[in-house]
């Protein structure tokens, strides 16, 4: 992180923000995404308050690239709504107003909420969680209402200036993450923040604090109560950013797995199956839920299913469905998504019974069959005893792809000619 030049105190304690002015922090205009700066220059000039905030400071101050570029504001949606002609709010529950841009291009933008008084909650439980998302508030509630204090940070476009409500300047510094207020309190509110400190501290690299630990320890059985759209949400989102096998070691460590995937046997191998899936990622490559889904549960498919060439293909697929449907009907995973996860375990299923099987030259050529060869390529630096099958199916894929490119006419017409001949002359 680039060095702020500015002793830090700690803000919590005297409720006044730390300021940083432009002078003395690293985040310049022009690593700002064009039009998140034209939405908080609008804002500003109608006399709004126009923050940069959440991940996108956070990153910025670490000199990392933001994935999106946030806004907060004091503008309620209906007054952001008459500002932009291109807004449209958004979110029944969370009124959200989304600018758009020509090329699919968009920015957030959220009004300043606070977490409301105990006296203001409605009486069924239930809809704590998204009430307490909708009451307005100013800039400091907004801050304390956020999860980890590296996450409260502002950037205000009307000065440049960093504001810290919460420390995250001093954590950011440290390298912790620390929840703001107390983490027992904060995970009862919403557990899925559980799983969220496990993904910053990976993708960061940066320490969990002691209390964020004690907290899970004590409270991880929650985890399994939260919204399972909001968790199957977050479980992408570990596959996105490439921590997907990082955290679900740490989610071992800390009672967590059980909670996440009550249903997905964990073997040591599908630790490193999720590694190498997102070195995969980090390569550019995009991952689909169906490969993420596939890389959970190929592992235990190939130890309920041992491969043997007698085996038929129902069989795994009868293994591949008592896997992969639990799991789909928790997180309401859709049917195609799941059906795609199952060809790619019943395809290295194939792949790992040897060539010379009944349908082998149409599964080769199926437009699929290039993905579960790349997929079967990784579960080969686990299983190192499937390489020579696997070089074998290699050569047959390049064969094939050979034929298709003409090379195969020939053969097939002469076969087949004196056949017709045949039954002509009888
Ligand atoms: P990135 O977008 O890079 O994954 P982010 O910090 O922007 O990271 P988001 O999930 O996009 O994370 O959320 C945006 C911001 O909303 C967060 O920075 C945080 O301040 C707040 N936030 C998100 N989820 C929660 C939550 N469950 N509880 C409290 N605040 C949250
Ligand atoms: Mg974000």
């Amino acid at each position: 992180m680039p060095e702020l030049k500015k002793i830090i105190l700690d803000p919590e304690d005297s409720g006044v923000p730390c300021v940083l002015p432009r002078a003395e922090h690293c985040i310049s205009r022009n690593q700002i995404d064009e039009h998140a700066l034209k939405v908080l220059y609008r804002l500003n000039r109608q006399g709004h308050m126009a923050y940069l905030v959440g991940g996108s400071v956070r990153d910025l101050l670490l000199g990392r690239t933001p994935k999106d570029f946030d806004v907060g504001t004091d503008a309620t949606p209906n007054q952001v709504k008459t500002l932009f002609r291109n807004c449209f709010l958004v979110g029944r529950r969370f009124r959200l107003a989304h600018i758009r841009f020509r090329g699919n291009l968009l920015v957030e933008v959220a009004t300043f909420r606070r977490n409301p008084d105990e006296s203001e909650l409605p009486e069924n439980d239930d809809e704590h969680f998204h009430f307490v998302q909708n009451v307005f508030g100013d800039p400091r509630e907004d801050a304390f209402r956020r999860d980890f204090t590296i996450n409260a940070l502002f950037y205000n476009i009307d000065d440049f200036s960093v504001i810290d409500h919460v420390g995250g300047l001093k954590d950011l510094e440290e390298r912790t993450l620390r929840m703001i207020g107390d983490p027992l309190v904060r995970f009862e509110e919403d557990p899925v923040r559980m799983l969220r400190a496990l993904e910053f501290s990976a993708r960061l690299d940066f320490t969990i604090d002691d209390e964020i630990i004690s907290a899970i320890d004590q409270r991880s059985h929650l985890l399994s109560s939260a919204s399972s759209a909001r968790l199957r949400e977050e479980i992408m989102e570990l596959f996105r950013h490439r921590v997907a096998g990082q955290v679900c070691e740490m989610a071992q460590l800390y009672g967590l797995l059980d909670q996440l995937f009550a249903d997905i046997p964990f073997l040591p191998q599908t630790f490193e199956l999720l590694k190498l899936i997102d070195q995969r990622t980090a390569e550019g490559k995009p991952i689909r839920e169906s490969l993420a889904l596939a890389g959970l549960v190929l592992p235990a498919f190939f130890e309920r299913c041992p491969v043997e060439r007698s085996q038929h293909i129902n069989d795994a697929l009868a293994v591949a469905d008592k896997l992969l449907r639990p799991h789909c009907l928790t997180y309401s995973i859709a049917q195609g998504i799941r059906c795609e996860a199952r060809d790619l375990l019943i395809g290295c299923f194939r792949l790992a019974r040897g060539r010379g099987l009944k349908g082998e030259s149409r599964f080769l050529r199926h437009p699929f069959t290039p993905q579960i060869f790349e997929f079967f390529a990784l579960w080969c630096q686990i299983d190192h005893s499937l390489n020579d099958k696997f070089a074998n199916w290699l050569g047959a894929l390049a064969s094939d792809a050979g034929e298709h490119t003409g090379e195969r006419k020939s053969p097939r017409r002469r076969r087949r000619r004196p056949r017709r001949k045949a039954a002509m002359s009888s």
